[in-house]
């Protein structure tokens, strides 16, 4: 690479007068800066004025913006110049990473794709292709949890717990049934050996406001599926790759899945969804059976393979817990000293704070002010998701920053 290489997009002024922020579809509402340059948990405006972030682009940049890492390994991929090939033809990278991904998790086999709700779509048609392999045409129903998030397409918000993601697009899917986590009854009551293809959970919620599921009812729901045929989906989009503290949260119990789904952190901001998928359930799917274009490409696979070698390291998986020790440590005093936050729950660094109002929006727009960027998880919960492997002073930098966003929010209650 040389410095002094041509810009592939020249640096002109704009290309109207326009606001540019009238060509974006209107689906989120942005803060107002721009941000142009990102280090570690940092993120710059052109400004620039520095936040700590502790989004990490929703637990995407786990090893933080800019990662030196993550830039190497793209620089290395590049080196043979192979981005995109598409799955009619092999590469090494991609089926190397299935190997490595299967190493770390259990037996079985690995379908790429490009996001989290991809990656679950897939595992619901794995799920009901296997369901009917012996079972009958009726077997197409999928058991999700009050809580739960799993994407925003017509599958995925099918059995995601947001009236207003899914009313406005009904009818979704049929054959969706709801339970309510940690009570087994709720499952067993809508559960059947002739209807149900597929029990998915996520074994710690995110967007539905940071709740570890307790590791004893994945292990009850592993039972319910065994009775009735189905295949058990852990959904570790959000909180796999070590954020929880584990490898994968589900490794805090001994319940193994039939399917286990994961995206977000896997190469280090780049797109890419995973599905981990058990021998029987793999062994009912044929070529042509479902597919993607870009899924397991040789560039992304090539950084995930790095990414992995890394979030996998039990030593970095330790510091993972450190951090998690140190921030809760500085939290706790914030929470005892609020008339507003009431605690803090999750694993590892994936962090909800519970308030005892629905102002997450207002905290989070506050701590904005103080330059530290969170995001909600739910009307009442502030969620806080910062780089893995970030400086453990700045845990308390953060843990300062937000106690003064909640005195301004609490002031001008
Ligand atoms: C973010 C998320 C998804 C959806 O992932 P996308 O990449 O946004 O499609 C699915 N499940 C969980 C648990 C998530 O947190």
């Amino acid at each position: 690479m040389h410095a002094d290489t041509a810009k592939a997009v020249p640096d002109v002024g704009p290309a109207s007068t326009d606001d540019p922020r009238h060509a974006m579809l209107g689906l989120y509402r942005p803060s107002p800066e721009l941000f142009v340059r990102g280090e570690g948990p940092w993120l710059e405006t052109d400004q620039g004025q520095r936040f700590l972030d502790f989004t990490s682009g929703i637990a995407v940049t786990a090893l933080g913006h800019g990662s030196p890492l993550v830039r190497r390994a793209i620089e290395d991929a590049l080196e043979c110049g192979l981005i995109h090939t598409s799955n009619l033809f092999r590469t090494p990278a991609c089926e190397q990473l299935a190997l490595q991904l299967v190493e770390v998790t259990f037996p079985g086999k690995v379908f790429f794709c490009n996001s989290g709700a991809e990656a679950n779509e897939a595992s619901l048609k794995f799920a009901r292709r296997w369901a009917r392999v012996d079972g009958p045409h009726s077997k197409y129903e999928i058991i999700t949890f009050r809580g739960s998030f799993h994407g925003r397409m017509f599958g995925t918000v099918s059995i995601t717990d947001r009236a207003a993601y899914r009313e406005p697009f009904e009818p979704l899917v049929p054959g969706v049934q709801w339970a309510e986590v940690g009570n087994i009854e709720s499952v067993r009551a809508v559960a059947h050996p002739d209807r149900t293809a597929a029990i998915i959970i996520e074994p710690i919620q995110g967007e539905g406001g940071v709740m570890p599921v307790p590791p004893a009812f994945l292990t009850e729901l592993r039972a319910v599926a065994d009775e009735c045929g189905a295949a058990l989906i852990f959904d570790e989009v959000q909180c796999g790759f070590s954020r929880s503290g584990r490898l994968f949260a589900y490794q805090y119990g001994d319940a193994l899945p039939d399917m286990l789904t994961v995206a977000k952190p896997i190469a280090g901001g780049l797109p890419m969804g995973a599905v981990i998928v058990a021998p029987h359930v793999a062994s009912a799917m044929q070529p042509g059976d479902h597919g993607t274009t870009f899924g397991g490409g040789p560039l992304v696979s090539s950084v995930a393979r790095a990414v992995l070698c890394t979030v996998t390291d039990p030593s970095f998986i330790e510091g993972v817990q450190k951090r998690h020790e140190r921030f809760v440590g500085a939290l706790a005093p914030i929470v005892e000293q609020s008339s507003l936050a009431t605690g803090v729950r999750g694993r590892g660094l994936i962090l909800g704070l519970k308030l005892n109002a629905p102002r997450a929006a207002d905290v989070v727009a506050a701590a904005h002010r103080e330059g530290l960027l969170l995001v909600g998880a739910g009307p009442d919960v502030v969620r806080m998701l910062p780089p893995l492997n970030i400086d453990e002073d700045l845990l308390d930098e953060a843990a300062h920053r937000l106690a003064r966003a909640l005195a301004t929010v609490e002031a001008a209650a």
